[in-house]
């Protein structure tokens, strides 16, 4: 019997996360469900699954939630902050952390949850994008395992070999990988009108239902850009062997090449329950509630280039990746600034990729020392990125 927390349970990877469990009574039993504001969300949350602890990030969040609880029996100790919630991952009995909080606010208790050896479950890529290196030396140290929950990345982990670990990419016969996108929603639109684009066609995802900040990051592609980051840390690998393949159908998740010219892909239906299925029972195999692909259904498979003036967030991420440093984290920053603001309507599409590149060059990149270092860059970044956008953004 696992015993499971769920960091942004009331998303849309926590629900998920939480559908699975749900068919597996016998395996699973949730310990701590956590969210930011949505109170009716996890107070139903609560109910149904019964957890011990139950965190809201926004301290007035968490009074409502107490109140709507109340503290009879069965109710959880409701915390608060991000206080709570570290102080929830670190001094649990849990075995088993789902990182699926959205951006850099996850970092803290993702970095609480590999301190302490837990299996992770990583869906939040902003958290080892802004500080790769520290979260895995920190998971080396706690003996933590790190289990990728991005279709891709978890596409990926299955078709490399069991010794990949031990050996690397050279020992083990890997020449490269290919990590495919979609290419989101204005993969065919024509690029004269991509600056009118609203914050509700951007999210209208052509093939996955996902939360709305990675909704715009695919439209952009810089959720390919992070992914592709997320893809060199994870596996050691260097930027030049991963190349990133536009397959609009989203049935190829990710591919692995050999050295022997063999090529291995993981299929599937575009659900998420299939990736978290697989990092929660590794190395067993369970029940997802996915319904078997059907390929004569899908019939075709395509796969094109990215095309590098339409998708210029994808060039950034891989220039952020290649400068190495706190590069990363500033372009993660940049990005969930510009992202937010466009969401609320202060900012155009086309504009993200400016304001991202214009703070790169404002904040220039350092060798990372320190958490603390990195999440005053990630602070310094934000107020380049607001300012850039109070500016009037440039498209
Ligand atoms: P959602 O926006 O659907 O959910 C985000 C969750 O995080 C919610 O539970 C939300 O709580 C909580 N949250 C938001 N802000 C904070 C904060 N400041 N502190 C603590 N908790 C907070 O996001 P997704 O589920 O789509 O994505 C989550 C992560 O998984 C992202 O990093 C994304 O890139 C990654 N991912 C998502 C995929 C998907 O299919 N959705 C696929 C692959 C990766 P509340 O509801 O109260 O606001």
């Amino acid at each position: 019997m696992r015993e499971v927390i769920v960091l942004g349970a009331t998303g849309s990877i926590g629900t998920s996360v939480l559908d699975v469990v749900d068919r597996h009574p016998a395996r699973f039993r949730v310990h701590t469900l956590t969210a930011s504001r949505n109170v009716e969300a996890m107070a139903a949350l609560c109910r149904h699954h019964r957890p011990e602890v139950a965190v809201m990030a926004d301290p007035k969040a968490a009074r409502a939630l107490s109140r709507l609880l109340g503290d009879g029996p069965g109710a959880p100790a409701v915390r608060a902050g991000e206080a709570g919630l570290v102080a929830a991952v670190r001094d649990g009995p849990a075995d088993t952390v789902v990182s699926a909080i959205v951006g850099a606010a996850g970092l803290a208790s993702t970095m609480a949850a590999v301190e302490r050896g837990c299996r992770v479950l990583l869906a939040n890529k902003e958290s080892l994008v802004v500080a790769g290196p520290l979260l895995l030396e920190a998971a080396r140290r706690g003996g933590a395992e790190l289990l990728p929950v991005d279709s891709e990345h978890n596409a990926i982990y299955q078709c490399l070999p069991p010794s990949y670990g031990r050996d690397g990419v050279t020992g083990s016969g890997v020449r490269r990988v290919l990590l495919t996108a979609s290419g989101g929603p204005f993969r065919t639109r024509a690029p004269e009108s991509l600056s009118r684009v609203t914050p509700e066609e951007a999210c209208a995802h052509p093939n996955w239902d996902m939360g709305r900040k990675i909704s715009v990051d695919s439209a952009t592609m810089m959720n390919k850009g992070l992914e592709y980051i997320e893809a060199c840390l994870l596996f050691g690998l260097e930027p030049s062997a991963v190349e990133v393949v536009i397959h609009p159908q989203s049935v190829v998740h990710s591919l692995v090449e050999y050295v022997d010219g063999s090529v291995l892909a993981q299929l599937g239906n575009p659900d998420m329950r299939t990736p978290i299925a697989h990092a929660l029972a590794a190395p067993e195999r369970i029940a997802a509630g996915v319904a078997p692909l059907d390929l004569f259904a899908v019939a075709r498979l395509e796969f094109e280039r990215p095309d590098p003036a339409r998708f210029p967030c994808l060039g950034l991420a891989v220039a952020a990746l290649r400068e190495g440093g706190t590069a990363p984290a500033v372009l993660n920053a940049a990005n969930e600034v510009a992202v937010a603001a466009f969401l609320s309507h202060r900012l155009g599409f086309m504009a993200i990729a400016d304001v991202v590149e214009s703070t790169l060059a404002a904040v220039p990149s350092e060798p990372v020392t320190s958490l603390e270092q990195v999440m005053a860059t990630d602070a310094r970044a934000r107020c380049a990125a607001e300012a850039t956008i109070g500016r009037g953004g440039r498209r």
